[in-house]
């Protein structure tokens, strides 16, 4: 029985509700009264439940997905202005215990190289990302309590928060490892953790437990569930995401939406972000043999939709996406990505030798951090590598309420603006330099608040003569 209030994970994710949902769509798809109702409501920024989401999903006319691109571009814009944020993938440990059918690190692949990075080596690591201009990082294990415990994860962000190279830091951790106890959940929210994010992969249950054969991830519940465990101690800035491709998208698109509401119902947030990773290539993975890959068409469609549905919600994308695709779906509603990236382990202070291969997927955007903040700016929208809202207490429902009303976006346009000088003096090319400068110059006249223009204008100068770390 549908229960969004539930804490039982086949309560607040019902398949009679999602089986139902899909139906109801799928009649309605080119309901156009209903769509414009829709829109309309989407369009107070007040957000879509899932079933109205899923209308819109569904719906194929042309001149109606246009609308729902520009209404989702126009969130977009509202909420968040045109900064994206930038992070950087940490791999620390592959060993995993799982048997996961699509990631390479499930614990029968005997060909691929099992690595933990000591302390010294994550110092290795940090320093080169520092040296790249990183300042937020997500950091990755596989799972595995005998070879990655909770103290070595623990242990880890301490060595990450501690590193002072020239003028580097990092200044945010999040932490994307197994679903685990409340206890633990207790450790990392007391290490200082950002955002603790979990994939779900998908929610279809059956799908879902044959994907995951053996190992403490093939418990749907106990990962279903994680999330609450989590905000129950403490961390309220969680990240969901799911796995396009595993399963059939529409079913995980209004799953994901159901945890959403979840979440909102039960501890009143929602997810702070939300991931949308599609399967890749990988040793021992082919992405042909899991037959419900989507279209790049689609692909934009599911974020243009999620944008609308869950307008407080950042959205993630990684190198796992092309540039191209990346560049199509950055105006829908991204408002993070990663720029660099490694993913094996150990692999940023030292190119991996081909014979140790310990990557989690193939990367399609191989542009180096600076290619990355150069096409951002081409695009028009401004690279950013602020770490602001944790580090000034704004999680949860202070940051939800602020980014409700619209007015996060007082913070991220300063914030974005200062950090990039930061950049820009310490880490950019020549022709980088020039560019961030000049959009520098042209946005200052744009931020709205005269007493926070004139601040910008005051740090930026501190920033040019080598103060560092000013936020709103
Ligand atoms: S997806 Fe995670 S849990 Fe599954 S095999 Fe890969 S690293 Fe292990
Ligand atoms: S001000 Fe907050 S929401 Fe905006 S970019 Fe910075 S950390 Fe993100």
């Amino acid at each position: 029985m549908y229960n969004p209030k539930s804490k039982i994970a086949t309560e607040f994710i019902d398949d009679t509700e999602i089986q139902e949902t899909l139906a109801y769509a799928a009649e309605n798809k080119a309901n156009f009264p209903l769509i414009d109702q829709i829109l309309e409501k989407a369009a107070t920024l007040k957000g879509l439940n899932h079933r109205e989401a899923a209308v819109l999903l569904e719906c194929e006319d042309p001149a109606y997905l246009e609308k729902i691109y520009a209404l989702a571009r126009e969130i977009k814009e509202k909420n968040y202005g045109n900064r994206i944020v930038m992070f950087a993938p940490l791999y620390l440990s592959n060993y995993c215990v799982n048997e996961c059918r699509y990631c390479p690190y499930h614990h029968h692949n005997k060909h691929i190289a099992r690595k933990q990075l000591t302390q010294e080596e994550i110092v290795r690591e940090v320093v080169a990302l520092q040296d790249m201009g990183h300042k937020r990082l997500a950091l990755e294990t596989g799972e595995d309590p005998v070879n990655c415990p909770i103290d070595y994860v623990l242990e880890s962000i301490k060595t990450i928060y501690g590193i002072k190279h020239k003028n580097g830091a990092i200044r945010r951790v999040n932490v994307n490892i197994a679903a685990t106890t409340v206890e633990n959940y207790r450790k990392l929210k007391e290490a200082g953790i950002g955002t603790y994010i979990l994939f779900q992969e998908t929610y279809n249950k059956k799908s879902y437990e044959y994907l995951h054969p053996a190992g403490p991830k093939s418990n749907y519940n106990y990962h279903t569930e994680a999330m609450d465990r989590a905000m129950e101690a403490g961390i309220d800035d969680v990240g969901c995401g799911v796995l396009f491709g595993l399963n059939l998208y529409k079913y995980d698109f209004v799953g994901i939406l159901m945890h959403a509401e979840h979440l909102e119902a039960v501890f009143g947030v929602g997810p702070h972000t939300i991931s949308v990773p599609r399967v890749r290539t990988a040793d021992d993975i082919d992405p042909d043999e899991f037959n419900n890959a989507i279209s790049d068409e689609t692909f934009q469609k599911i974020v243009a939709v999620l944008r609308v549905a869950v307008p407080y919600t950042g959205m993630i994308i990684s190198t796992r996406e092309s540039k191209r695709t990346r560049e199509k779906v950055l105006d829908l509603g991204i408002s993070q990505i990663s720029g660099g990236s490694r993913t094996s382990v150990g692999g940023y202070a030292e190119e991996e030798p081909e014979e140790e291969n310990s990557a989690q997927f193939d990367i399609s955007d191989n542009r180096t951090l600076d290619q990355v903040v150069n096409w951002l700016m081409d695009l028009g929208h401004i690279p950013s590598f602020c770490t602001a809202c944790y580090r000034e207490g704004r999680t949860g429902d202070r940051f939800m309420s602020l980014v409700k009303s619209q007015q996060i976006g007082n913070c991220c346009q300063p914030n974005a603006l200062m950090t990039l000088k930061e950049y820009l003096i310490d880490y950019a090319s020549p022709e980088t330099r020039e560019k961030g400068e000049r959009m520098i110059q042209e946005t200052i006249p744009k931020i709205p608040n005269e007493k926070v223009r004139r601040l910008t204008v005051e740090h930026l100068a501190d920033i040019a003569g080598g103060k560092r770390d000013f936020r709103f």
